[in-house]
């Protein structure tokens, strides 16, 4: 039941779909037990590194300059804030620091920017994570050079649906972009966004294009919609629970190996709902205040519930004032010795 497959056809899934709830459950945790420890859940935070003013039209999105959602807009972060945001994340736990900005893709004057912040957050001793939009192969290979552990792409649903949801980049520009990313020996975090109107079989779309990917990428974040006013989804009707929590155990059960993200959309859930996700497979979750720009659980309600759960989270990392002191210094000699900052600093200035 637990085997590594990437032939899913569309009726296997939508059988899965159908199952009764209750065996549902059932199916994917004894999946879970066969390839996790149950009651352990990766954490990872989060962090804007450029928010507002994206060229895409991503339907759902505060960021998309296409929408007044009332967002301001910010120019591409300092690497030494970025650092201190990364310690943070690790003082409360987290052992992947993921780095988002709102573009279409990195421009060349921007790479030596966030190429630098990989390396320095992962002298820190944490995962590194980058979504930066539509990648070149050569990006992604300087990515990989630098280090760079991941890289968040979706693929957001179906191919059927996605013509609704995204008019400013197809479903193949996205498809090349893990390609790239997968070439360069970058790990893949891919997953989509439910409750966006879709049907079940969009769904089931969704997911069998991510089973069916030549290998299964690492993470599959599954997100909720986080309804944003100003953006066309902004009043879409509200997705059945239950039917997130289904979409939940269908991608554990298909793709066996991967962990799978309870994403966006965890603010609306409360905690019973969440214990079902973790029950139905979910093993990793985004931690702290802000989901770029969607509020987030704040961290220290997640780790009551893990404590109310049993669920042992990769333990909190006690950073002291020194050693946080230090690395925020290092990191600025690091700038001030680099050939790199008089460019990067130009790069920022210069973002929309
Ligand atoms: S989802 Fe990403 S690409 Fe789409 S509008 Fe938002 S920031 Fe831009």
């Amino acid at each position: 039941m637990s085997a590594i497959r990437h032939d899913w056809s569309r009726n296997e899934i939508r059988a899965l779909f159908d199952l009764p709830f209750m065996d549902l459950m059932f199916r994917a945790q004894t999946v879970h037990r066969a390839n996790f420890d149950p009651n352990a859940v990766q954490v990872s935070t989060l962090l804007s590194i450029k928010t507002g003013a994206c060229p895409e039209d991503c339907k759902y999105c505060s960021q998309s300059g296409h929408y007044d959602t009332g967002l301001d807009k910010e120019k591409l972060l300092e690497i030494q804030k970025v650092v201190e945001e990364a310690l943070n994340a690790k003082e409360k736990g987290a052992s992947r620091f993921c780095m988002g900005a709102a573009w279409r893709s990195p421009r060349e004057k921007d790479m030596p920017y966030v190429l630098e912040m990989v390396k320095q957050v992962k002298a820190l001793g944490l995962e590194t994570c980058m979504t930066l939009g539509m990648l070149s192969a050569d990006q992604a290979q300087q990515l990989a050079e630098a280090g760079l552990d991941y890289y968040n792409h979706n693929l957001d649903t179906s191919p059927e649906h996605y013509g609704k949801i995204i008019t400013t980049r197809t479903y193949d520009d996205r498809l090349n972009t893990l390609g790239h990313v997968r070439e360069a020996g970058i790990k893949v975090c891919s997953g989509g966004i439910v409750g966006l109107g879709e049907a079940r079989d969009d769904r089931v779309g969704l997911l069998m294009q991510l089973a069916n990917l030549p290998a299964h990428p690492e993470s599959v974040p599954i997100n909720m919609l986080v309804k944003i006013e100003g953006t066309p989804l902004g009043n879409v009707d509200d997705l059945d629970p239950f039917e997130f929590i289904r979409t939940i155990a269908v991608a554990r059960m298909l793709m066996p190996a991967s962990h799978v993200r309870l994403s966006a959309g965890r603010e609306t859930m409360n905690d019973e709902m969440q214990a079902l996700c973790f029950m139905a497979g979910a093993n990793s979750i985004f931690y702290g205040e802000k989901l770029l720009t969607t509020p987030n659980p704040e961290a220290a309600h997640d780790r009551q519930l893990f404590t109310r759960l049993g669920i042992n989270t990769q333990t909190a990392v006690d950073v002291s004032d020194e050693s946080r002191a230090e690395a925020i210094a290092q990191s600025v000699r690091q700038q001030q010795l680099s050939s790199l900052t008089r460019d990067a600093m130009a790069t920022r200035d210069t973002v929309n």
